[in-house]
Formats: C-alpha cells, structure tokens, sequence
C-alpha cells in the first residue's frame, strides 16, 4: 500500500478516537468520519508498518446511523468526532468502547449499562477556551495546533460568540498583540470562560504580567449586555500547551464563579476542575452517590476531590468526609464550599491522594467507602494498593477515561474486589468521550455467590443433593450460629466428593473465590453428616 492511492472499503469497527477502521491488503486502514458497516472510497494518506490512515473522499453506501453534521467546522475542528452519527449510535459507541475497555484491557467479565443520557446535545458545556493566534481567534485544527477562526461553538454557551467578537475587536482597535506561539512574543494566548449560576467568568490570559488596555477591555465587555460576573487575567508565560498559568488578577467584579448542583452550593475560582455539562453531572453525583450506599455512619474519603464536589454532595449521609485534592486553590474553595452550604463534617486536604491516603489511615482511620475520581492518567498503583489494603465496604470510581479506568479495575478486582455495576454517562455528546461511574463492593462469599449462581444452577443443585444448600445452611446457622454460603457449601461437597453444581467453583475472570475457613468447613460437615450425606 501507498500513499495516495485510493481504495475502496469497508468499515467494520470503530476505534477509541471515534475514527472508522477498515481493512485493504491486509492493513488496518483509520478513516475519520465514518460508521460501522458503511462502504467508503478512501485517499491513503499516511502508511505505517501494520496499518494506515485514510481520508473520506465519498461514502458508497451510507449507514442508517449517519445524518448531516450541524456543525459547521466539524470537517475541520479537532473538538468533535462524532457530528455525523445520530445519537443511537453515538451511545452505542460509547457503550462499546467503554465494555471494550473492561473486558480487554480490564480482563473483567462484566458489562456496562446503557449509556445515561444528558439533556443536550447541543450548548451544554458550561466552560470554553479559545486559542488567541496571529492566525485569529478559534479552536484547534484536527491533530494540529493551527486555529480554525471562528466565534461560535455549538456544544459552547451562546454568549461565548459575543465575548470572542468583543475581545477581538478590543484587540483590533487597541493594538493589543495575539501571542505567537513559534515566536513567544505577543500579549494574548487564550480566551477561557466559565459559566455557572452567579453569571459568566471571563478569563483573558496573557504571556506577560502587564495588562494592556484594561479599561477599554472591561468597558467592552461589561457593556455587551451578558451577565458577566467577573473578568480576570491569568498569566502564562511558559512556552507550553497548558492553557492556564499559576497567577490571576481580578481586573473586574467576582474572581470566582457560584454554581449549585442539586442542593449544594459551589465556588469555582479559574484554576479549579470543575464538571463542563451540568445536567450530566448532577445525574453523574446522583448516581455516584446511590452508589456509595451511605446510611450516615460512614467515614467517606473523596479522593482527586477539586473543589469537594461529590463529597460535599453526599456529606449529609455521611459521618465524616475526608476530601483530598493536589490544585491549592481547589482545596481552598473546597474548605469554603463546607462552609458556604453549612457543612461541617468534611475537611479537607492538598497534595497528593497517593502520598496522603497512608497518612489519613494512620490519622483518621480506615474509610468506610471510597470515591476515587482521578484524570485522565487514572490513579498511582500505590494508592489502589492503600486503598485495597484498608478495604473500605465500598469503592466508587468516577472515571473520563475507559482505558485507565479498566487497568485501575483490574488491580483492584485482583485485590478483593468485585466490579458491582458499571454506568457510562453522556457527560460529552457530539466528542468521542464519556464518562464512567462503577461501584465496586468487597469480595465477600455471599457476593460471590450472587455473582456466580443462576437460578438453573441452583436447581440443578438442589435436585442432586440430598439436602439442599439452603437446608444445610439453615442448619449451620442454628447450630453454630453463623452463615454460610453456597459456594463454602459447594467446596466441602467438592472436597467429600459429593456432586455440586458445575459453576459452584468457577471464578469470574479477573476475580478471586474466598476459600471456605476451617470453622466453617467443619460445621458444614456436621450439617453433611446430619443429613446422611456423608
Ligand atoms: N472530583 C472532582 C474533581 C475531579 S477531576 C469533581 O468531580 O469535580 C480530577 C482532580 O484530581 C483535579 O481536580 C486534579 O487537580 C486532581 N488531581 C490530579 N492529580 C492528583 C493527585 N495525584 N492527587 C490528588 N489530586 C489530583
């Protein structure tokens, strides 16, 4: 195969990155804007070793799934990757990637859920940067960093279109200077806003500590008729692609953002995380905090907390929140958050959650339940490690990733825990990410047995068996005064020889099966040979 020659093919799957892959001359071919079962002819415009790239040049027969992009830059724009599929198939897709994720990377035997629906598909982010160039002001070209210029956004805020034409016209007229990222030289790298409850937060970052022109620019955008609540400046003058320096400057009103999610309050200075759709993400903590199974004796630990936001959530079911967080200013708004909604169960602390969560066991003890909802990377292997060894009842992990999440699950499933539920929710629509909640319980017998028994299985069972399980086990309980499960049950019969169930003793890939102890081995041969089984 070679660069520039066209083929025509089939697309049989879809990778992480949402891009169509085929098959030519026995190369896997990537072919950006396609869908599953569609024939397409292709330009070969890159070729590796064992695979290759591909550039659309016509559909020949278009899925029922496709439908035509609203958004204009989509062709171009490096934000979106899914525009051109209808939202059937963007959560099947999601779905798939996700159970993909489990089961290949994870080694697990589970699925997820369907994916959770937001309630936009459109104008749901509540947060926006723009990339300010010589080239103009817009978003970043697919697998590039030239901007598109453009002034609006269809998953952005309306509001953002005038605040981008203002700040542009400021520029013009005042001869405020675009930084220029090959040169370093140049005033103004970023537009970055945020909206929330309180209004919108207008961020105007700039390579240099001098700020050219704020009159005029905090008259130009106080004067456009949007609610905004505060304009600052944040300086980044490092030669790199992370958007925010570590200093603001408040030129005008509020240095913060308020937002409420549910019934809690929140404060949001720039530099925090903060959740981009906030319908998905209050169906997200909902479900995250169904998940956590508190009662109100718990001591909960909010591990990669930003500014406290699931464990404030969920701080009136617990006794005790324990909040971790590596940003300073996050955990600042997060102690002002407890204050600000009159919580005063939850405290919480900066660094990081791998070199802190061994200091908060020896301090405050084990945790009853465990939220751990980390970046993109996922968490250190020595915090998975604290955390199973403390063994909280529970574990709730809150991921933007399928593919680190599934290795984190991994370690912990290998670690005396099972994956419970796991639900995807459409936190991104129209980009080819999404965001997963899973609920994680301690490896216990009675769940393992939940987990591995069917009701056919026990039939079989009961059928063969003398006594039945449930028989044996209500004896052992009267006699000895504690449960048993099926599959202890199972292990004694197995060991005497005696028939069992055929799934009694298998594992679920990726878990480990509790061997019976001695104690209660014993008592189940008592309940045996009571029963002239044995
Ligand atoms: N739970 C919060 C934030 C999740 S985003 C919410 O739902 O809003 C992940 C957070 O982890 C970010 O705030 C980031 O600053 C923080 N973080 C990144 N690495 C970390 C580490 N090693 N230890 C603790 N926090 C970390």
């Amino acid at each position: 195969m070679q660069k520039n020659e066209i083929y025509e093919i089939e697309i049989t799957g879809m990778t992480d990155e949402g891009d169509g892959v085929g098959k030519a001359e026995g190369m896997a071919v990537f072919v950006p804007y396609t869908i599953v079962g569609e024939r397409v002819r292709v330009l070969i415009v890159k070729v590796m070793k064992t695979y290759a790239y591909g550039k659309l040049l016509e559909v020949l027969s278009p899925s029922e799934h496709r439908r035509k992009a609203e958004c204009p830059y989509f062709y171009q724009c490096g934000g979106c990757q899914l525009w051109h599929l209808d939202m059937d198939a963007e959560l099947s897709y999601k779905q798939q990637k996700v159970n993909d994720c489990l089961h290949r990377i994870g080694k697990l035997d589970v699925d997820a859920e369907s994916v959770r629906l937001a309630s936009g598909e459109t104008r749901y982010r509540n947060k926006a940067q723009f990339p300010v160039t010589p080239e103009g002001i817009g978003f970043y070209r697919r697998n590039s960093h030239s901007v598109i210029p453009m002034e609006d956004c269809l998953i952005q805020g309306e509001w953002n279109e005038t605040i981008v034409r203002n700040v542009k016209q400021w520029m013009e007229t005042n001869g405020v200077s675009a930084y220029d990222e090959a040169t370093g030289k140049g005033c103004v790298r970023h537009i970055y806003t945020r909206s929330g409850a309180s209004g919108i937060l207008v961020t105007i970052v700039t390579a240099e500590q001098a700020m050219p022109k704020k009159e005029e620019l905090i008259e130009m955008l106080t004067g456009t008729g949007i609610p905004i609540s505060g304009i600052i400046q944040n300086i980044n003058g490092k030669k790199t692609n992370v958007v925010l320096g570590r200093e603001n400057k408040v030129l005008w009103g509020q240095g913060y953002l308020l937002d409420t999610l549910g019934r809690v309050k929140y404060k949001i200075s720039p530099l925090s995380f903060y959740q981009v759709n906030p319908s998905a993400t209050l169906r997200l903590y909902e479900i995250a905090k169904k998940f956590a199974g508190l009662t109100g004796k718990e001591t909960l630990w909010d591990l990669y907390c930003g500014i406290g936001t699931i464990g404030l959530f969920m701080a009136e079911k617990a006794e005790k929140v324990i909040g971790v967080e590596i940003i300073p200013d996050a955990v600042e708004n997060a102690k002002e958050n407890a204050t600000l909604n009159d919580i005063e169960n939850a405290e919480f602390y900066c660094g990081k959650a791998e070199e802190l969560a061994p200091v908060l066991v020896k301090e405050h003890g084990r945790p009853d339940v465990v939220i751990l909802d980390p970046p993109r990377k996922g968490c250190e292997e020595s915090l998975l490690q604290t955390v199973s060894q403390v063994q909280p009842e529970r574990i709730v992990y809150v991921s933007c990733k399928p593919s680190t999440l599934a290795r984190d699950l991994k370690y912990l499933t290998e670690h005396g825990y099972f994956v419970k539920k796991v639900v995807p929710v459409n936190m991104f629509p129209r980009t080819e990410h999404v965001e997963t909640v899973v609920m994680l319980s301690q490896l216990k017998p009675d769940d393992v047995v939940q987990v591995e028994l069917n009701a056919e299985d026990l039939a079989l069972t009961s059928a063969e068996a003398k006594a039945t399980y449930e028989e044996i086990k209500t004896y052992v309980k009267r006699a000895f005064g504690f449960k048993v499960s099926s599959l202890y049950i199972a292990q004694v019969k197995q060991k005497m020889g005696l028939p069992m169930g055929k799934n009694y003793n298998v594992s679920k890939k990726g878990t480990r099966v509790p061997l019976c102890p001695p104690e209660k081995e014993e008592a189940i041969l008592e309940a045996l040979k009571h029963y002239k089984m044995i």
